[in-house]
């Protein structure tokens, strides 16, 4: 249960003086939330920029287009004619150099009267502007008594507001939520404190949302980072805790004698590459540990990731046990079950597939089999997670191209079975910072070089305006019997808007047909799952020559006798999306070229990614200019700078706080593993507060 001491914090906004059901509206759109936000949601909206308000000159000194505050007299009230609504109300001020109008509109009757008695001293805070010659303010941001700016340091937060929502209802909505704010215990350990000049967590908050200086409310100092820290300790504390408590019964051990394993390398036509030896062999030592596996398989496209994936279920089938490989597409999927099945069946590992298309009779003697321990490795889609899929004993759970699914799905699939071991499969290097918020600590495999006999892939650039000679040359290459795709970024206008100039896969098919006649196939994400196997199918046959194809074919798909590869509007796809598809050629041993079709002008951007693919076919040297160019949120897909699941924490400000909080849950779970005493309680108090509790039942009263 949450401590008491933290319920004032998790009140609902509603119950705030001033904030009724219309802010509950804008302030659930603000900061996220499907439920009324808490006071905690607020606390935990950060500024974003400070307005300065500490420039107090004399009228006739003010710098119009200025924030000032001016000490002025009230002079005289003008309102609205009584007929003229619209008509602004004015009040003329004073100070002992000069006059000023300060303006409303559409004020409320009395209101204007009672900011700005006759014949008082205020102090007025806005942009000043002149009009007509005369120093005006229009609606002051500020208006304040002798008593009240006594109060203020003189400098606003302003916050990210949504549209509807005032930045005046917003400030002191949170004001008074800091005003609730219970005395907490410090959670961080004093060596951290002192190394990190944190301040108390109350500190922290106060400065950033009542800032005594500009630079308080900036990320990258103490008051930010502390909250930070906070939230990142939260986090890797959490992960920490859940993964503690995945320990095996004792033992129970995932790996066998290896006999199936062996059997599928004899089978193998090829060599393992060095690579692919030892992480199958790290994989294979985790999965006779007493604690779970949760590594990551880091490859680049075409290195062989699907084998090591293999071998692992085979280990898993060495005790008994079933393993799951879930892929993001049905392409993807097929394309593991091709590579995979002939394999396992030489080797007696008995493998099925589920997707989407697995429907009916065929569909529940599949779910049969699987309940009754009568597959080994099932591999599929999204369809793994649906509830009806019962495994007899899931052991190992396999995820590719992990950065398509949230954490969700993963935990879907792991709760289908008990401590089950994750092996996460993953073409695009996740960077060090996002591993750990991610996953805490998890241990990394890299098949670093590619099988032998690759040739590289001559990559070149070309604007559309020379169309017509890439079509004469993709002629020549059909008429030598070499298999060519052609990628097209949409499938149908109507698909975005504003993109009608972006080439539609189905024009294009249309126009190559009438030129090249029936050796031209089309795949596209909308086709029915049987159709696109036919045409895939048709292209690795050479029954077809020319391959128009949409984004379908990005992952996974194998011919490895496609040579040639056209990608049209390039400047329109992201670095690892083109490095991904540019990964279906150069498969063979054959030398394979990419002609990367780009419409002028250029931006900046698409410049500098077309000219990174073209000099490089390093995947891990694109994903990291890739992260240069976008910056890491993008990678998983998420919006902003922030992290996934984090709201204050920013991968570019406190990737070292990262590292930190991952070392002191270490320490915690060493030291304090059921966070006993004085320290165990303020820690528990802070995964409440971050709302990371998941793990706290699992340790019991403590
Ligand atoms: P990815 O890492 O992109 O998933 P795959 O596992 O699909 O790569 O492997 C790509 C191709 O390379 C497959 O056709 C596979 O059979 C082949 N392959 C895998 N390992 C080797 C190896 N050691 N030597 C030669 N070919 C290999
Ligand atoms: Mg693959």
């Amino acid at each position: 249960m949450r401590p008491s001491l933290l319920n004032p914090l998790f009140a609902a906004v509603t119950s705030l003086p001033g904030v009724g059901p219309k802010q509950d509206k804008l302030l659930r759109y603000l900061l996220s939330r499907d439920e009324t936000p808490r006071l905690v949601d607020l606390l935990l909206h950060l500024p974003s920029q400070v307005i300065d308000r500490r420039a107090r000159p004399k009228i006739r000194d003010a710098v119009p287009g200025t924030v000032v505050t001016l000490e002025v007299t009230v002079d005289r009230h003008r309102p609205p004619p009584p007929r003229n609504s619209r008509a602004p109300y004015l009040v003329y001020a004073s100070d002992d150099t000069g006059d000023v109008v300060l303006t409303f509109f559409r004020a409320k009757p009395g209101y204007v009267e009672k900011l700005l008695p006759m014949g008082e001293k205020r102090y007025v805070s806005g942009t000043l502007q002149m009009y007509d010659g005369i120093p005006q303010i229009v609606h002051p941001d500020r208006v304040l008594d002798e008593e009240a700016i006594a109060k203020l340091s003189g400098i606003d937060p302003v916050y990210p507001l949504t549209e509807g929502l005032a930045l005046g209802s917003l400030r002191r909505a949170i004001a008074q939520a800091l005003q609730k704010l219970p005395a907490l215990p410090e959670w961080i350990s004093p060596e951290v404190l002192r190394r990190c000049h944190f301040p108390p967590i109350a500190e922290a908050l106060h400065r950033v949302h009542q800032p005594v200086e500009l630079t308080d409310i900036l990320p990258d100092q103490p008051f930010w980072s502390r909250l930070a820290f906070d939230e990142l300790l939260a986090g890797q504390l959490a992960l920490a805790l859940i993964r503690a408590q995945l320990r095996r019964p004792a033992g129970v051990r995932n790996a066998g004698d290896g006999n199936l394993r062996n059997k599928i390398i004899d089978a193998l036509p090829y060599a393992l590459t060095p690579s692919q030896r030892t992480a199958a062999a790290a994989i294979a030592d985790d999965l006779k540990q007493p604690v779970r596996m949760l590594r990551l398989l880091q490859g680049d496209v075409g290195s062989g990731k699907t084998v090591v994936a293999l071998l692992a279920a085979a280990a898993v089938a060495e005790v008994g046990k079933q393993a799951a490989l879930m892929a993001p597409t049905e392409i993807l999927a097929r394309q593991h079950i091709k590579t995979i099945a002939p394999l396992a069946e030489r080797a007696g590992v008995r493998v099925a597939i589920l997707t989407g298309r697995e429907k009916g009779k065929e569909r529940r003697d599949i779910l049969a089999r699987l309940a009754e321990g009568e597959i080994d490795l099932l591999v599929g889609t999204h369809a793994l997670i649906q509830d009806d899929v019962i495994f007899k004993a899931l052991a190992l759970a396999v995820v590719d191209e992990q950065h398509r699914f949230g954490v969700r799905e993963r935990l879907a699939l792991t709760s289908k079975g008990e401590a089950v071991d994750v092996l996460v499969l993953s073409a695009t290097p996740i960077p060090r910072t996002l591993v750990l918020t991610y996953f805490g600590d998890m241990d990394v495999s890299e098949l670093r070089e590619k099988p032998a006999g690759r040739q590289p892939i001559d990559t070149r650039a070309v604007p559309m305006s020379r169309i017509e000679e890439v079509m004469d040359g993709v002629g020549r290459a059909l008429q030598s019997g070499k298999l060519v795709y052609w990628i097209c970024p949409l499938v149908e206008e109507s698909e975005a808007e504003g993109t009608e100039h972006l080439t539609n896969a189905t024009k294009r098919f249309e126009s190559l047909q009438k030129r090249f006649g029936d050796r031209v196939g089309l795949v596209h994400g909308q086709m029915k799952g049987t159709e696109k196997d036919r045409v895939m199918a048709q292209f690795a046959a050479h029954e077809i020559g020319l391959l128009v194809a949409t984004t379908v074919v990005e992952v996974g798909v194998d011919v490895p006798a496609a040579t040639i590869m056209v990608i049209e509007n390039a400047e329109r796809f992201g670095l690892a999306q083109l490095h991904q598809l540019r990964g279906r050629i150069g498969r063979g041993s054959e030398a394979s070229t990419c002609l990367l079709l780009y419409s002028e002008p250029l931006g900046e951007m698409s410049k500098a990614r077309l000219k990174v693919i073209r000099e490089t076919s390093d995947g891990f040297r694109i994903a990291e200019e890739d992260l240069k160019l976008r910056g890491e949120g993008d990678v998983l897909g998420v919006r902003q700078s922030g992290l996934p699941g984090y709201r204050i924490a920013r991968s570019e400000v406190h990737g070292q706080l990262i590292t930190q909080a991952r070392d002191e849950a270490l320490r915690i779970m060493k030291d304090n593993p059921k966070l006993t005493g004085e320290r165990g309680e303020a820690l528990r108090c802070l995964l409440y507060l971050y709302e990371r509790d998941e793990a706290i039942p699992l340790i019991g009263a403590g």
